[in-house]
């Protein structure tokens, strides 16, 4: 480290220098990606064993510094860059992400109130309206971002309690407010009635059909039976696109319930309500224009590196309402245009999160980010005709975007160990999930780099791995 810090020419050449060997570093890793094993071969703890328990007294070069990060932290990265990387839902960063995270990095600004950086204020708003109009989603959503979906969502169920019970903010809520969901939805939605005093109680698990979908006839019962009994049936959450299966809850139905109800409808689309990007699948949000409000994760499946969820809502005035709380030290001039970011959630600091999402979606433009969704679904549903025509396989769940579940015709432990023979090989991930009390497997395509071959390796080694299970089993 420099004697003398900024402004200094020799700080500023440090950086020059070890900034332009870092650009060229990510450039090789990127270019070489497949070389690295997807999961990182370490076990816990590995990681901290190679660190010096304390910090340094002085400072160190740069050198030093990054060669620490390849001999030590390297391996211990799972490369969700990886184009081998099939788990949970696979999704990769991009260059031009990079490059916006880097200048966002480099600017340092926060945007607590629409003074404290205009930019933050004013690109927010307009990164957000563009993705909303690629989704053709209605103009009366107001989008907003927060770090991850499960934030998001968190919101969007404090608003539904905002709505319902407006003494919420100040007396504590009402002990009767009852959240409905499905059985298949994303667990940060219970997390949400956790966090939020709802109680783990009060969320109802609507049963699904045999797609995965939550069935409207089984919501609106229980909310009629709940009202009987005392209770305020006060939010629903639908999900396009669910965590195991990737299925789509019939959302139109479920807004004619939640309107009837005054309830507030919230959609968890993180994963794939990038698809609507493509009009053939803008079917999947039809409805929306009657929710109230709507996640979608561009860290998931568009190309932007975590972490950024789009959260959108009909409603701002009633999610202001929720969280606006202004001390005099943080007072922002008042002026329509001028948008307060901190009046509409927990966080008061902001990243510039959305510099990277705005070089992402004016590097791919709608049409490239079309052609990359397209292929995806492409390729899932390449995958699930030969799981189809295999004797030995099963699929488990359509496949409307780009997961496929399906199973060796055998045990859960014959599966169990099918997948940590894959895992294993380095080449690619896949991760699990259990459907009708069965273990089932997951591949799912979304990275930027995955290919045609990527996937036949991918179904080489997964029928590779059963073959040589039953050779084991045969032997035992
Ligand atoms: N909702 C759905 C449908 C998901 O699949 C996930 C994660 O996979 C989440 C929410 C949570 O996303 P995040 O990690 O951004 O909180």
């Amino acid at each position: 480290m420099p004697d003398e810090l900024l402004p200094s020419r020799e700080y500023i050449e440090d950086f020059r220098r070890a900034g332009h060997a870092t650009v060229d570093w990510i450039a090789e890793y990127l270019a070489n990606i497949r070389e690295y094993p997807v999961l990182p071969r370490v076990s816990p703890g590995d990681l901290m064993d190679a660190l010096p328990a304390s910090a340094p007294d002085s400072g160190e070069a740069y050198d030093a510094i990054l060669r620490d990060f390849e001999a030590v932290v390297l391996p211990a990265v799972t490369h969700w860059n990886h184009p081998g990387f099939l788990a949970y839902f696979g999704c990769t960063g991009s260059t031009p992400a990079v490059l916006g995270e880097m200048l966002s990095a480099a600017l340092n600004t926060n945007g607590l109130h629409w003074k404290t950086s205009p930019a933050i204020a004013e690109l927010e708003r307009v990164t957000l309206d563009w993705f909303r109009q690629w989704m053709g989603l209605p103009d009366d959503y107001f989008g907003i971002i927060y770090d991850t979906a499960s934030v998001s969502s968190m919101h969007a169920v404090a608003a539904a309690r905002e709505m319902a019970d407006p003494e919420a903010r100040t007396n504590g809520c009402l002990p009767n407010l009852v959240l409905y969901t499905s059985e298949q939805s994303h667990s940060s939605i219970e997390k949400a009635a956790i966090t939020l005093g709802i109680g783990q109680r009060n969320v109802r698990k609507i049963s699904v059909d045999d797609q995965f979908r939550m069935r409207p006839e089984l919501l609106r019962q229980a909310i009629i039976q709940d009202i009987s009994s005392g209770r305020k049936p006060f939010c629903v959450v639908a999900t396009v696109g669910t965590t195991s299966t990737t299925s789509i809850d019939p959302v139109s139905e479920i807004a004619d319930i939640a309107n009837a109800y005054n309830m507030w409808l919230h959609i968890d689309a993180a994963y794939a309500g990038s698809a609507a990007v493509c009009p053939e699948y803008q079917w999947i949000l039809k409805g929306a224009e009657r929710a109230h409000s709507i996640v979608v994760n561009p860290h998931k499946w568009l190309f932007t590196p975590v972490d950024l969820s789009a959260f959108y809502t009909r409603y701002p005035d009633i999610l202001r309402r929720a969280f606006s709380l202004v001390p005099e030290y943080l007072r922002p001039q008042e002026d329509p245009r001028a948008i307060n970011y901190m009046d509409y959630g927990v966080p008061l600091g902001r990243r510039f999160r959305s510099l990277k999402f705005w070089f992402v979606l004016r590097y791919f433009g709608r049409t490239g980010m079309q052609k990359l969704l397209r292929s995806h679904i492409e390729l899932a549903k390449e995958f699930a005709g030969w799981v189809d025509e295999h004797p030995d396989f099963e699929r488990v769940a359509p496949v409307p975007f780009s997961v496929v579940c399906f199973r060796y015709k055998g045990s859960d432990e014959d599966n169990r160990a099918i997948i940590e023979r894959v895992n294993e090989s380095g080449r690619v991930f896949l991760s699990h999930t259990a459907l009708n009390g069965q273990f089932v497997l997951r591949i799912a395509i979304g990275n930027l780099g995955t290919t045609a071959k990527d996937v036949r390796e991918a179904w080489a080694l997964i029928q590779q791995a059963a073959a040589d299970r039953v050779q084991v089993s045969e032997r035992s």
